[in-house]
This record gives structure tokens, sequence and C-alpha cells, in this order.
């Protein structure tokens, strides 16, 4: 059996006791891996990141590096996707086991019935996993859209699991619903505006059909955080109280007040703080009391998404944590509605719940290779004394020498700050050689550097220094995209645990914040887990010559797998799925990899075409052959080139 509460996992406790002089503690401190893996990421005994895809499970261990060894020998580039189907199909089991467990404890009388909601990750190889893993609990879907419901039909869930169609709809959408129900399925159309019922009537009388209605509740109850604007008055989805009860009246009207079987609320995604849940619950099970009550026949509940994941790994009600488990929730919406329907003498409803994010974040992850550092002032030049330098120059080296001898840092850098200053304002009036500003450069460089060295014995540090270190961070140039790969990092500041895949036996000496290869200044993180709360930099190894040093970007299976754009034309990137073999001696084999996006395929959905693009380069180079200026081979040669750019990977080689 294996435990449906996140938490470290038995064999996080184990690495750390494997070591001898403590440094893999080190890195499960600085990364937190054991509080945002859930179980289902380590650390081996030679520093080397690891997946433990199977919960209760500890000997099969997957060392991403020896994935990654084995892609570069396929010549696989990166930056790559890895999926960890086994972690997906984990996650399936504990959601739904942690509700009959929280069912069978609290002896409720309904049953849980969820559904993935696809939007938060639609490829059809997570999709493919989670029905096939949600079979034995007749686990459904959700769909938000046209195409989505296109998407959901074409599955089959089983005859108990339910299919949900959320979002706004016009005849076709609805049409498309009908069709479901049609094929015998449970799917259930969830009302967001009083206008979509008239139609979905007549639509169901034309097409002769009894049509599964839920009611979307537009919910009184205030959540804090990014996305509270998904509940309360001026909320975009949802019936207020009297919709409710004029879409009943007009539904009962129309002889179809026995096909009401749902009521459904969603207050919003990533629900850092448990009470929202409990409030939210028990607001939606009161008006399902009531409803029943007056002989509305629903018999499901569905409470939406917004079950929250732990990036930062902190067990808080930050944004980019949540201070409650998996079993906590599961226990918290039973009990509640148990209560509730308990007290007002009604049956106990079955339970839905949307939960995507928390199903899919952690199955996947983008590996990139880290090309290069970003020099921050610290490539210097020669500053030695000379006879006339300008006095800023001698001020700062004589900063420089007295900070060593007296360690006045507060002081040192509020002069320093004034020497540069001055030094640009001279430079500006032209009293100051470009020789004098590289050299006041260097050396204002190296007196943070030493204010920096300094303040890390030091017991206090003042507040105004802190900002040295972000001055000092490296930038580590990493071969991806941010716009493509992790789009809420930018959009919302959200945090993504960044972990090196080896070396983490060794401590980390640069404070790193990393930058991607596209054009754009946005194009960096700079959102990190920190020692407390949310900092600015991540602890990075020294970049050895001739070694790659590769970087994970964990938990990004939910949205940031399918939300990413092609700015500057970095588009999707290869994707390997891993499955685990507890046979091999690697512990895993690589099932498939799907090549991402070519040139020629983004400039395709820019409307240019490829092969016109050759012919047009290939006319211009034999122009200039019939010139003589190139020659007829390099020709041939040119043009190959250009086309193999075209099949080509856009990301850097
Ligand atoms: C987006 C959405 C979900 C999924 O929310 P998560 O926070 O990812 O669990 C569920 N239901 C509805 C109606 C949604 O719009």
């Amino acid at each position: 059996m294996y435990s449906p509460v996140g938490g470290p996992h038995p064999a996080a406790g184990k690495e750390k006791k494997l070591m001898d002089d403590g440094t893999l503690a080190t890195a499960e401190d600085l990364y937190r891996i054991g509080r945002w893996g859930e179980g289902f990421f380590g650390v081996d005994d030679a520093g080397r990141m690891q997946v433990l895809p199977v919960i209760g499970n500890d000997t099969v261990r997957i060392t991403i590096q020896e994935v990654v060894e084995e892609l570069t020998e396929k010549n696989v580039q990166f930056p790559i996707v890895l999926r960890f189907h086994d972690i997906l199909k984990n996650r399936v089991r504990q959601i739904n086991e942690s509700f009959a467990t929280a069912i069978t404890d609290a002896e409720y009388g309904g049953v849980y019935r969820g559904v993935y909601p696809i939007k938060v990750n639609q490829m059809r190889e997570v999709v493919d996993e989670i029905v096939d893993a949600g079979k034995p609990y007749h686990y459904g879907l959700e769909a938000g859209s046209k195409p989505e419901l296109m998407a959901v039909l074409s599955y089959d869930v089983g005859d108990e699991a339910l299919t949900i169609c959320n979002g706004y709809k016009d005849e076709e959408f609805l049409r498309l619903a009908l069709l479901g129900n049609k094929l015998g399925r449970k799917l259930i159309v969830v009302v967001e505006k009083f206008s979509e019922i008239a139609p979905l009537l007549r639509l169901a009388g034309e097409m002769d059909v009894r049509p599964m209605i839920g009611l979307r509740i537009k919910m009184r109850v205030k959540t804090e955080g990014r996305w509270s604007g998904s509940s309360g008055e001026r909320a975009k989805f949802g019936l207020t109280t009297s919709e409710i009860l004029n879409a009943i009246a007009f539904i009962q009207e129309q002889g179809y007040g026995d096909c009401i079987q749902l009521l459904h609320f969603h207050i919003g995604s990533q629900l850092s703080d448990i009470r929202f849940v409990e409030d939210a619950v028990q607001e939606a099970a009161r008006i399902y009391a009531r409803l029943r009550k007056r002989g509305i026949p629903l018999q499901y509940l569905d409470i939406g998404g917004g079950l929250g994941v732990d990036y930062d790994g902190s067990r808080s009600s930050g944004d980019s944590s949540m201070n409650y488990s998996l079993a906590e929730y599961a226990s918290s919406v039973v009990h509640s509605v148990k209560q509730i329907c308990d007290l007002e003498e009604v049956d106990h409803p079955n339970l839905v719940s949307e939960s995507g994010r928390a199903v899919v974040a952690h199955h996947s992850c983008v590996i990139m290779k880290v090309i290069g550092e970003i020099a921050n002032g610290a490539n210097g030049v020669a500053t030695d004394a000379e006879e006339g330098e300008h006095f800023l120059v001698t001020e700062i080296r004589d900063l420089c020498d007295e900070l060593a001898e007296h360690c006045n840092y507060q002081e040192a850098w509020n002069r320093a700050s004034r020497v540069m200053e001055s030094v640009l304002e001279g430079f500006k009036l032209g009293v100051v050689r470009l020789e004098e500003l590289a050299k006041v450069e260097t050396l204002y460089w190296k007196l943070l550097r030493a204010v920096s060295e300094g303040m890390k014995s030091a017991d206090f540090v003042p507040e105004d220094l802190k900002d040295i270190d972000e001055l000092l961070a490296s930038q580590y140039l990493c071969n991806f995209s941010l716009f493509q790969s992790a789009a809420d990092s930018w959009a919302i500041g959200q945090v993504l645990p960044v972990v090196p895949l080896t070396r983490l036996d060794e401590t980390p000496t640069n404070n790193c914040t990393l930058a991607d290869i596209t054009c754009d200044s946005d194009g960096k993180i700079a959102h990190f887990i920190g020692e407390h709360g949310e900092q600015s930099t991540v602890p990075l190894h020294e970049l050895r010559p001739g070694e790659d040093y590769y970087l994970g970007l964990f938990l990004t299976g939910a949205y940031q797998d399918v939300m990413g754009d092609m700015h500057n034309l970095f588009g999707r990137l290869n994707e390997v799925h891993v499955f685990c073999d507890d046979e091999d001696p690697t512990d895993f084999y690589i099932e498939e990899v799907i090549p991402g996006s070519s040139a020629g395929q983004v400039l395709t959905i820019m409307q240019y075409n490829a092969p016109t693009m050759a012919n047009q380069v290939k006319r211009m180079i034999d122009a200039e052959v019939r010139k003589g200026v190139i020659r007829s081979r390099e020709g041939v040669r040119m043009t190959d080139f250009y086309e193999a750019c075209l099949n080509g990977y856009t990301y850097l080689k």
C-alpha cells in the first residue's frame, strides 16, 4: 500500500543518511526536493537527481543524467521535455484513492467521480495515460471548449465515468454534447449562462435525447491570490441565486426537471489556503441541500478544480504553495459536505472534482543545457596606480584598500556608489577618459565582491547591502525559451523548481539567475525557491570548461506544457516518454521520442511556405554562381545547408 498523502518519500530521508559529509542533506535543503517532489524525486549518493516514479517502491530509481546521456547518444537535441508516465499514473491513483479513503473513513453515502479537465494539458499521450489509469476508478474528463469536447468524445471512459462540459457554449457545442448523450455517455452540460438553457432544451428535443444538466453557481465566497477573480459577485462564470431559481423553474416548465443532476462551482486555481476550500464547499453544499429539499433530483456536487501544487515546497499559503495535503483536501471536502447534508437531512451527493494542476504538474520537466555565463563586470582591466590619473580612480582604489583593513562594508558601499555616479557624470562631461572609466568599473566590481564576501560572516546584513548579491548574481545562459517552456514564470511570477541534474554532492558557489536565448530581456527566470519563501537567485555550480551542465525545470506538466508560445519562433520541444522498468539496470526505457517543431514548421504557422523559401534562396545562390562569385560546388552546399536548417530544430545546436 502506498500512502496517498504527499510529503517526503521514505527514501528522501534515506538519501541523507547515505552521505558521510552531509553535502546531500545540503542539496535537499537548498532545493527542497523532498518537499515539492511529493516523493517522486530524490538524489543518489553520487549527487545526481533521480526520479522515483512509483510511490511505495523506492527500488525503482531513474537517474535523469542517464536519460540525458542516452538521448545525447541518440542525437536528440536539447532542450527536451521529459514525461514520466508512471508519475502520471500514480497521481491519478493518489487522487482517487484519497477520496475513496476519506469517503470510507467518514462513512459518507456517495461516491467520488472525478474528472480531468484537459485544458491543463491536452497532449494526447497525457490524456491517454490518465484515461487508462483512471479506468478502475471511473475517472472521467472535462472539456471547456468545442475542440476540447471533440477530443474528449473520442475517448471511451466507461459507462460510469462522467464527461463534463464547462465554458461558454454555442449551438454547435451543445449539439456535440448531446451527441455524447446519444452515444450513451454520462455527459453533463454545465450551464454557465442562463441564455444557454433554451437552445440546449430545444436541441435536445430535436435530437430526441434526454440531456444531463448541471448548474454552475456564482459563489459568494471570496478567495485570495492570483485567481481570486473566479469567484465573487463579479465572477465571469456562473448563475446567481435568483438565476438558479429561474433556471430551474424554466427547465421544469419545459419538461426537463428530471435532467437537473449536478451542481457545480469553481472558485479558482492553485487554492493555497484550505480555509477557502472549506468555505466554498460549505456554501455549495447548503445550496445543494436546499435544492434537494425542493425536489430537484440533484445527484452530483462538483467542486471544480483548484487543488494546489506546492511549487516552492514551503507548505504555506503563499501563491506558489499550499497549506494542506491531498489527503487533507479530500477529507475536508467529504466532511464538510457530509456535515451539512446530515444537518439538512438530505442524501449525500456523489462528489466530483476537476483537479487538473495537481494531477499533471509533477509528471513532466524540461531539461536544458547551460551554454555559458553572461559576465557582469567580472572581467576587468589592470588597475595599477598611474601618474596623473583621475582622482576618482584613486579614491575608489583607496576604498578597496581601506575595506580590506577595516571591514566597514556599509560605508564602503555607500562611497563606492557615489564614486560610480560621479565618474559617469564626469565621463559624460568629457573629463574622464574611457580607460579611467574602465578602471573605476573594475575596482567597483572588485569592491562589491569584497563586500559580499565579507557579509557572509557578518551576523547582521543591512537592508541596503542585500541588493549587492543581486547585482553580483551570475546570469547563466540556458538553451531554452521561457515563453515556450515556462510561460507562468514570466506571466505571473510562478516559482518552478530549478535543480542541476548532477553535482548535488558539491556545494554550489554561484548565486544565479537564468537567461534564455530569446531576444527579449524579459526572457529570464528570477523567481526561485528560497530559504524564507521566494528569492531572486538560485545557487548553482561553477561551470567547468569542457563539461556539460544540465538543469531541470520541474513541475512543468500543468499549463506550462501547453500554454507556451513561439516568441522569436522558438517552437515546441523534443519530447521524450520515459517509462520505468525495474528489470533494466538503469530502471528505465525510452518508449518514444516525439520531435519538436522544425524551423520550417513554425514558419508555416506564420504563413511562410518552406519549399518556396528554399526555392527563392536557391535562385539567389544560383545567380551568384552564374556571376562567378560563388563556386558551383559551394552553391550546392549552401542550398543544402539552408534546406537542412528548415528541417532542423529551432533551438541552438
Ligand atoms: C481550469 C479549470 C479547472 C482546473 O483547475 P486546476 O486548478 O488546474 O485544478 C477545473 N474546472 C474548471 C471549470 C476550470 O476552468
